[in-house]
């Protein structure tokens, strides 16, 4: 897939269109910083990091409405995507696991547990970045950190 330049909120609000049947109910919240640089990156795969996170966040609320917050910031060199969700939370017992190949909590045919381990690979050796993720009950946050100005593949 081509490197190439690309605004993190351009392929974030394509994925929110894509998945816009399953965010019905759900208040969807821009927080974008505007301000940010485009960086170099693989698109179709930042665009698979986006869609898993935010399935998985659209998912955790259930159908039952709650609040999607999609957020963009600075830290020093690295630009941040957060995905935030009113959903149950990660319990305890299970966060550890949440980054394994075929780990999941969804009924047999919902969910394949690739998800989080794919977007990990793609953000963390594809892209030098990181992923974070902080859960209390009502409330998980995705955080996606990516370099600014990475060194070319
Ligand atoms: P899948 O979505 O197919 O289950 P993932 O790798 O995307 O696989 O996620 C693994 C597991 O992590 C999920 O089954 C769920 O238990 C947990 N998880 C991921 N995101 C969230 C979230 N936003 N809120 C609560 N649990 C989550
Ligand atoms: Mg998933």
């Amino acid at each position: 897939a081509p490197y190439q330049v690309v605004d993190v909120h351009e392929l974030l609000d394509a994925t929110l269109v894509m998945l816009r049947a399953k965010a019905a109910g759900v208040q969807v919240v821009r927080e974008y910083d505007r301000s940010l640089p485009a960086i170099p990156a693989y698109a179709a795969e930042l665009n698979q990091v986006w869609s898993n996170l935010i399935d998985n966040a659209l998912g955790a609320m259930g159908g039952e409405g709650g609040v999607l917050t999609v957020r963009t910031g600075r830290l020093e060199d690295r630009l941040f995507v957060e995905i935030d969700d009113t959903g149950p939370g990660i319990p305890d017992e299970i966060r550890p696991r949440i980054f394994e190949p075929f780990f999941t909590t969804k009924p047999v045919g919902e969910g394949t547990g690739l998800g989080l381990d794919i977007s990990y690979r793609i953000v963390v050796n594809k892209h030098h970045g990181d992923v974070r993720v902080t859960s209390r009950p009502g409330e998980t946050v995705f955080r996606v950190l990516l370099p600014i100005s990475p060194e070319a593949p």
